[in-house]
């Protein structure tokens, strides 16, 4: 059977070029980057390529991007950094609809005596920018914010919010996991700090992130080791990875148009084929600013993992907007955020699309959606009734 992959903002494939690149760095070419002989200097040249083609993708300098092991690395490594580098400073600034590398980062500073306010957002998943401004203090160490989020796909004006956190004189983050290769991004022309990508949802390898640090921001090392990435991060380099990475980087470069008019089209026609078969179903997310290959549809009265389930019968993949824990369905803390009601939350979906979908793909999963969700209501008690699934939160 074959696979129909719309489960991107979880991980995508590696592309054929990143792994071609990769290859001779395990076998042939394992020499230590910091070594001093030649064998060591030509793997060293090339992870310096790397460097400049992650720093062209962002607008920045070579210099400001530190290798990490991932966005959860780069996250961590961002915000502690500031704790560090402000000690007197206690209060960070964030939003509720955040990653788990950072919510739940937050919620263990909580307990270290750190003050945390989660911004609010809309029934679209907007930020509120007047409860941002006034969340803003002397005390706030750091912002961080992220650049679009990985279940909606909803983009957060992160231009708007660097430039009134550096009108305060206050660190800003983003957490660009989702971002980055998916939406043009120019730090020459953003007053961001720092910022978090991981390679695997670019079509490079899991196990590598970048975390980017703006020239002259106050840095303290997450990873105290040696000297590598300048003594920002010590441990030997992920060679291999990182020079995937710098291909992956290019890659993303040259494909920025075809995301954001093929792949934006391909997730328009999912999006209003479907709306317009099956009924009682909403796009959760402001359409108006959102990443062009993500799409969170909720199909009232039937339940994710029912839906999974039966998609994955027929190969396709997706995610569901709830997590089952301990045998309960608990909706997302993203869309509980956002006041999703119980009945639509519990049937969320979230389609993420690539470069390497095609048109008979979502002509596929657009036959095969409509009698999956009609035998699930046909079993559903609650769309017969039209009776909540669940009363509160
Ligand atoms: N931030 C966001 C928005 C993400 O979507 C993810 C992964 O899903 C992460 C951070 C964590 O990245 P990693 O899996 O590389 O640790």
């Amino acid at each position: 059977m074959k696979t129909i992959y719309l489960d991107n903002n979880a991980t995508t494939q590696v592309a054929p070029e990143v792994l071609e690149a990769m290859t001779p760095y395990f076998s042939e070419l394992y020499g230590n980057p910091s070594s001093m002989h030649s064998f060591g200097g030509q793997v060293n040249k090339e992870v310096r390529k790397a460097r400049e083609r992650m720093a062209a993708l962002l607008g920045a300098s070579p210099e400001e991007i530190i290798f990490t092991s991932c966005g959860t690395e780069s996250d961590n490594a961002a915000v502690r950094s500031a704790l560090s580098s402000y000690p007197e400073k206690k209060h960070i600034v964030t939003s509720r609809v955040e990653h788990p590398a950072i919510r739940a980062l937050c919620a263990h500073l909580a307990t270290q005596g750190y003050k945390i306010t989660e911004l609010p957002v809309d029934g679209e998943g907007r930020l509120d920018m007047e409860q941002y401004r006034k969340a803003l203090t002397p005390d706030t160490a750091i912002v961080t914010l992220m650049w679009a989020n990985n279940e909606t796909g909803v983009i957060f004006p992160i231009e708007k919010a660097a430039e009134m956190a550096k009108e305060r004189g206050i660190l800003f983050h983003t957490d660009a996991v989702q971002a980055v290769g998916k939406i043009p991004i120019d730090l020459g022309k953003v007053p961001i700090d720092m910022l978090s990508l991981s390679g695997h949802k670019l079509h490079a390898p899991k196990g590598i992130g970048v975390l980017y640090v703006r020239k002259g921001t106050k840095f303290s090392p997450f990873l105290i080791g040696g000297h590598q990435e300048r003594g920002r991060r010590g441990g030997t380099e992920a060679t291999s990875s990182i020079i995937g990475l710098g291909v992956a980087a290019e890659l993303a470069g040259n494909k920025m148009e075809y995301e954001n008019t093929v792949v934006r089209g391909l997730r328009d026609k999912l999006e209003k084929s479907i709306l317009g078969i099956v009924p009682n179903t909403k796009v959760n997310g402001t359409r108006d600013s959102r990443l062009p290959n993500t799409s969170n549809i909720s199909f009232e009265f039937v339940e994710g993992e029912g839906i999974l389930l039966m998609m994955d019968e027929f190969g396709i993949c997706a995610s569901s907007g709830s997590a089952c824990t301990s045998g309960s369905l608990q909706p997302s803390h993203v869309l509980r955020a956002m006041g999703v009601p119980f009945t639509m939350a519990h049937g969320s979906i979230r389609f993420s699309l690539s470069i390497y979908n095609t048109e008979e793909e979502i002509d596929f999963v657009v036959e095969k959606i409509p009698p999956i969700i009609n035998t699930l209501r046909s079993m559903s008690p609650y769309w017969k009734t039209g009776a909540q699934l669940c009363e509160s939160a």
